[in-house]
């Protein structure tokens, strides 16, 4: 296995409430809210070409969250935005990955937290294919989990929240110990929803077809996979999706910031063959990605 160097022990810098500082210092105490209780959102962002994709979109849905978890994010959506710019700039590598986080700090250590300073920080790391290059169009192994998306009145599932990532960690540890590459979760009415860390889509006598995100995260990269297929003139289906179909699709892939299009050979008992659809939208999502100018509004 590479070596992995630790996310404490780096060079560069890191946006911390309002100014760079050096990575190592990028420190928060051991008693701080967002830590014990949960109370943290975060967005994962990829840049291109030193160009950070749908930037504008990721800042809007990093104050979505907050919002739904009653924290308000002491800069504007702008200064947010300049921030991730800024911390990209300092790196100086063409492509990577950028971490918005924001968090309750330390000044109240219960339950209620009303009064708690709202930290943001920004990080940029590289992190190449989520999954193995070399053999991505051959497809990943995913297990299917026991965990559950939670409904909306059970758990803040519109936000990118990181309570919410608790079970999508079980969850992939649990594949992982499988032999699996990652899982893909049901919901808590039984329907396919998503995957732990990306939306999941389908294809089947050559239309999309793609679980209505109505309890987990409305992923960007969906939305612009859809567009991508509608130019293509492929016809997208948003709905409900039931476990019993899934032996009726004919391909399956993963759309997600991190995972970009990652087309799917397995899912547990079930066999796909990552083909032309796929490949076309792999495609055209990566070359979407360096354009100056996404062809896809959302
Ligand atoms: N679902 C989950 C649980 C995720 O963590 C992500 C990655 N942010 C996605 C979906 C994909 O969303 P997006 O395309 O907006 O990155």
């Amino acid at each position: 296995m590479a070596e992995v160097i630790p996310f404490d022990d780096r060079d560069g810098t890191i946006w911390y409430d309002g100014k760079l500082i050096p990575w190592r210092d990028a420190k928060t105490h051991v008693l701080t809210h967002g830590l014990h209780y949960g109370s943290s959102v975060f967005e994962g962002e990829r840049y291109y070409n030193g160009r950070i994709y749908k930037l504008k979109e990721h800042t809007e849905r990093l104050f979505e969250s907050a919002r739904i978890l009653g924290m308000k994010i002491p800069y504007t959506p702008d200064e947010i935005d300049a921030a991730c710019n800024e911390v990209i700039a300092s790196h100086g590598f063409p492509d990577g990955y950028v971490r918005p986080v924001a968090f309750r700090g330390s000044e109240m250590m219960a339950v209620s937290a009303q009064s708690t300073k709202i930290h943001v920080a920004i990080a940029v790391w590289q992190w190449g294919s989520y999954f193995d290059p070399a053999t991505k169009m051959k497809g990943i192994r995913i297990g299917i989990s026991d965990w559950k998306r939670p409904a909306p009145d059970c758990a803040p599932s519109k936000a990118k929240a990181a309570g919410l990532y608790m079970i999508a960690t079980l969850s992939k540890h649990a594949a992982e110990g499988q032999g699996y590459a990652d899982a893909l979760m049901y919901d808590y009415r039984g329907y396919v929803a998503e995957g732990t860390g990306a939306n999941i889509m389908f294809v089947k006598d050559g239309e999309l077809h793609t679980p209505m995100p109505d309890c987990f995260l409305d992923s960007i990269t969906r939305r612009v996979v859809q567009g991508l297929a509608t130019k293509r003139q492929i016809k997208v289906n948003v709905r409900h999706i039931k476990p019993e179909e899934l032996a009726g699709f004919s391909e399956a892939f993963f759309a997600g910031t991190a995972a970009e299009v990652t087309p799917i050979s397995e899912i547990g008992p079930y066999k796909f063959k990552p083909g032309a659809i796929t490949e076309t939208l792999m495609h055209d999502y990566a070359e979407d990605v360096r354009r100056p100018e996404s062809i896809v509004q959302l």
